[in-house]
């Protein structure tokens, strides 16, 4: 999801014309690949051994050098990240030297090691907003999902504090076969801690090619049927009394033969326009499940980093796969998700299932109100 998904309407004009003239207002610091988690899902984690085997993670005057060169090319807008960032060794010192320079900062993180000592350091120095990822709703699902005890309890900790000091936090449900049963449970859990709640029931098969093959997505992430079902029970959160109203379109829609994309599935959102990704060794991408087209950082200066990768973003080829889909109106496929799909599975076919299983629920709601 794109950081910049809630932002204000004045800030909205900022960010549509820096995409038009092609500035990276926002950008992402992937600081670690280290996790206290080991999520079976998970793209990124690495132990510290073999991060080491790979060069180790880059220093903090790295970071902070990086920092000012993409100030001086417009960013605003900074996303930290894992792994879990607040593994990263001084990562509160880095946090308050970036927020000096004037960078407004989200941060992703599993919270559980959030202290009072951190969240004290958010409330000096706020942050855009903390996004939670929660993976359950109890330490069952946390030991199923990320093989760690006591994980829940943890999180919750963690996410109490940041209510206690007043800390902008968001949860970002991840689901996958083993938690999906608990998604009511979460939901229920962010509505009595007022914090609002996203989820992730497409699970990406995208993988960091030091971490091996993505079997171990294919193995726990949902039937596609079970995603679109689940994505489809979050829109009656999500949207609430305007849910009626959207079922009603989206079943017309699903109706109609009307067709789009006339020519492939194109790269559309910010990514290689007005946003990147730079990932613990240095490297950029337009985001995080590109590998491709990518830029050493540790080899050129951002400036020139980031033209070249706008320029190759403009020369992919569109997915022929999506042409002329009927299904779009139930496909919230991107880009980066096609080609990952393509080369792990042949095909875009997962998430056609999913659009078609939606597009069923849409009809049948139609149906139901007839
Ligand atoms: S908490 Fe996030 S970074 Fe850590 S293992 Fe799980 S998915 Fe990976
Ligand atoms: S439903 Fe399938 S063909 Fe249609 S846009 Fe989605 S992935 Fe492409």
């Amino acid at each position: 999801m794109d950081i910049l998904s809630d932002i204000n309407p004045v800030e909205k004009r900022i960010v549509s014309k820096a995409t038009i003239a092609e500035i990276p207002i926002s950008a992402t610091f992937e600081l670690t690949p280290i996790c206290n988690f080991r999520c079976e899902m998970c793209y990124v984690r690495m132990d510290k051994n073999r991060v080491e085997s790979f060069g180790g993670i880059k220093e903090y005057d790295y970071w902070l050098r990086l920092a000012d060169e993409l100030k001086k090319e417009g960013t605003l807008f900074l996303l930290l990240t894992g792994g879990e960032p607040l593994l990263y060794p001084n990562f509160l010192g880095l946090y308050i030297a970036l927020k000096k320079m004037g960078f407004i900062i989200t941060i992703n993180t599993n919270a559980t090691l959030i202290t009072e000592e951190v969240a004290d350091v958010f409330s000096k120095y706020p942050p855009r907003r903390i996004n939670v990822t929660l993976y359950g709703a109890d330490n069952d699902d946390y030991r199923s999902v990320c093989k760690v005890e006591s994980g829940f309890d943890r999180c919750i900790r963690g996410v109490e504090l940041l209510k206690k000091y007043n800390i902008a936090t968001k949860f970002t449900l991840t689901l996958i076969e083993n938690n999906r049963k608990s998604y009511q449970r979460m939901i229920e859990l962010a509505m009595r801690l007022d914090i609002h709640a996203t989820i992730n029931a497409y699970t990406s098969v995208y993988m960091r090619s030091q971490c091996g093959s993505c079997d171990s997505i294919l193995n726990v992430r949902m039937l596609p049927e079970d995603a679109a079902a689940l994505e489809v029970e979050y829109l009656k959160y999500s949207k609430k009394e305007e849910f009626g109203k959207y079922m009603a379109l989206m079943s017309v829609l699903s109706q109609s033969q009307q067709t789009s994309l006339p020519e492939g599935l194109k790269l559309s959102c910010r990514a290689g326009r007005s946003s990147c990704w730079i990932n613990w060794q240095g490297v950029m991408t337009p985001c995080v499940d590109m590998d491709q087209p990518s830029v050493n950082l540790n080899n050129e200066n951002f400036h020139d980093a980031w033209r070249a990768i706008v320029q190759k973003c403009k020369e992919l080829t569109p997915h022929s796969e999506c042409k002329d889909c009927t299904l779009k109106h139930a496909c919230d496929i991107c880009y980066a998700n096609a080609s990952n799909e393509k080369r792990v599975n042949g095909s875009v076919c997962y998430l056609c299932k999913m659009a078609e299983a939606k597009r069923d629920i849409f009809s049948s709601f139609g149906v139901d109100k007839q």
